[in-house]
């Protein structure tokens, strides 16, 4: 029978392949820690795709060599991947949801119910922005894009997930973890219940049912802030609801990645359907915001604009920002049970690795340049036409990206 929290008392799969990149990049101090396997292409599977050397396969025999209780993978590789954006786009079309199930996930099932790894707690996390992209990216609202509205109309994100988890949760071993996004874009009253009702939908979809969903993911591969400590979302400066006042908040419920899993958890997914108890797993690879500029109280007093922005960790120029973000650090160290409601902080996205090219880069593994990557460019109703604060001369999503990590290891906070 599955544990409550599969990171509970449970010793993580470190990578070599990131750990060598980290030790090699200056990175030593942190070369121990586990990060996630990214499964973002069917080549990924056998160790043929970018970044990736290592299969799938490989990557089990390893964590029972290292004597691992578990290992955290990231199935990314749904049709029409990435609807709202481009670096991350993939090798799939909007329509090939029979390649996503025969050639995707029933391999990648072939080889996770091997005998041999049932001891192995194999973490599942699920297909990242996408089924939140099917609320706030689609119909008649100015973020919209035709790729969403494509993916919602046919349905294949949905089916995707729902055989996703429904294929590899007949494995007592495995732990899927529906991504939820970030509080940055969830947070909104429009888009929170909403997400969770579509995620419902999914762990209903393709013979998949909620009993095969054992959390949800917060943060992965985003840059949001764990906890701000400097304001809360109550707070009125000078006669201003902060809430509504101040233009980083605007309006959202929620200011920082803990609170906003947390509320999840505990509202929205009971709400939707989900059984009550699921914890949510917080990607915090990148969100430590340490270094010289860290503040170290509230700001002032005078607006709402200056006592939040004066007292923000999360210096980004936008809470939509999410290109390998200018000023960005390490965040907490993987850690299980940390807080209520939630099962981990864990390393999502394996730091150092690129979210996406800051100029087009011809490429055969499907991705597309986004300008959120550009550090020139001003931005979409995305991001409410902001600067996109993305670092330059940025190689392709995945590929490693010696800069950004050593900033992060610069900013890091907790420092090292
Ligand atoms: C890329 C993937 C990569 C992952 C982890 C994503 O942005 O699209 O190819 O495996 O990041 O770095």
């Amino acid at each position: 029978a599955r544990v409550d929290n599969p990171y509970a008392g449970a010793q993580l799969y470190v990578n070599p392949d990131w750990a060598a990149n980290a030790t090699e990049g200056g990175g030593a101090a942190i070369a121990d820690q586990p990060t996630a396997v990214w499964l973002d292409s069917r080549a990924a599977i056998t160790g043929g795709s970018a970044g990736n050397s290592t299969g799938l396969r490989e990557h089990l025999d390893n964590a029972l060599e290292q004597g691992a209780d578990a290992i955290q993978i990231v199935t990314y590789n749904l049709p029409g991947r990435d609807c709202a954006a481009l670096a991350s786009n993939g090798e799939l079309g909007p329509n090939d949801i029979d390649i996503y199930k025969t050639e995707f996930i029933d391999p990648i099932n072939e080889i996770v119910s091997d005998p041999k790894y049932a001891e192995l707690r194999i973490i599942n996390i699920v297909e990242l922005d996408s089924l939140p992209n099917l609320v706030t990216n689609v119909g008649s609202r100015p973020t919209a894009t035709p790729e969403c509205d494509e993916m919602l109309a046919n349905g294949n994100y949905v089916k995707g997930v729902g055989y996703n988890i429904a294929t590899l949760g007949d494995n007592e071993n495995v732990y899927n973890y529906i991504d939820i996004g970030h509080h940055g874009w969830i947070g909104w009253e429009d888009n929170f219940q909403a997400s969770a009702d579509i995620l419902f939908e999914a762990a209903n979809a393709e013979g998949a049912t909620p009993a095969d969903v054992a959390g949800f993911a917060a943060n992965s591969a985003n840059y949001g802030a764990l906890v701000e400590d400097h304001f809360s979302i109550t707070d009125t400066i000078n006669g201003q609801q902060i809430r509504g006042e101040s233009s980083w908040i605007d309006w959202n419920n929620y200011i920082d990645e803990q609170s906003f899993a947390q509320a999840f958890a505990t509202q929205a997914a009971p709400a939707a359907g989900f059984p009550s108890g699921l914890g949510v797993i917080i990607d915090t690879s990148r969100n430590g915001w340490g270094g010289p500029d860290r503040p170290t109280g509230p700001g002032p007093q005078t607006s709402a604009d200056e006592y939040v922005d004066g007292g923000r960790y999360d210096r980004r120029i936008h809470l939509g920002n999410w290109c390998n973000q200018s000023g960005a650090g390490l965040g907490e160290r993987p850690q299980a049970s940390p807080a209520p409601n939630i099962d981990a902080y864990t390393w999502i996205k394996p730091p150092g690795e690129s979210d996406g090219s800051s100029e087009e880069i011809p490429n055969d593994e499907g991705k597309g340049f986004d300008r959120m990557c550009d550090p020139t460019y001003e931005g979409n109703p995305r991001n409410n036409n902001n600067m996109s604060g993305a670092l330059p001369n940025a190689p392709l999503s995945g590929h490693w990206f010696q800069a950004q990590f050593e900033e992060l290891l610069a900013n890091a906070y907790p420092p090292l």
